[in-house]
């Protein structure tokens, strides 16, 4: 979809969003583990050892630095059972807005392995927007942090998007 930019005045092409269909952690399971799964696009449980391990699909938003546009990327992250809960109870309020705490489970593939996995990130839901947006935490030295913050330039975000679109 072309448009035209708000901000500078040019036509730009919108950028598809980088989505993820299931946490890394769900997509390690075997067939078997799987029977005591559940995926939909948006939220994923694992029963495991008795207890249930729960995911939610958020949007994160990598900074281009030269460009009008953001990279969008759907990753999962794993919530506590009280927030889930939580999720659940105002799912139908549109006005509601919260923030949880979640560890990120997707291995951005941009990144060295586990560069990305298991960093501690804000879940920040506003019914009236969407799905949640995910707000990795500043802190540590990761190089995936650090471009969050900083932003990545328009070439690299476009070979990004080649990458996952043809593998
Ligand atoms: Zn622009």
């Amino acid at each position: 979809m072309k448009y035209i930019c708000a901000d500078c005045g040019q036509e730009h092409e919108d950028w598809p969003a980088l989505v993820f269909k299931a946490p890394d952690t769900y997509l390690g399971l075997t067939e078997e583990e799987r029977e005591h799964a559940d995926l939909t696009s948006e939220v994923c449980s694992i029963d495991k050892d008795g207890e249930t391990l729960w995911y939610l699909r958020g949007v994160l938003t990598q900074y281009v630095y030269d460009a009008c546009q953001y990279l969008d990327y759907g990753v999962w992250v794993s919530l506590s059972q009280e927030s889930m809960k939580d999720y659940y109870e105002h799912y139908e309020d549109k006005e509601y807005k919260t923030t949880y705490f979640g560890w990120l489970v997707t291995n951005l593939p941009n990144y060295p392995p586990n560069t990305s996995f298991a960093l501690p990130t804000n879940v920040e839901v506003d019914n009236s927007k969407g799905i949640p947006t995910i707000l990795p935490h500043q802190k540590g030295d990761s190089i995936f942090i650090k471009e969050f913050y900083e932003g990545i330039s328009t070439e690299e975000a476009l070979r990004r998007i080649a990458a996952l679109i043809n593998p």
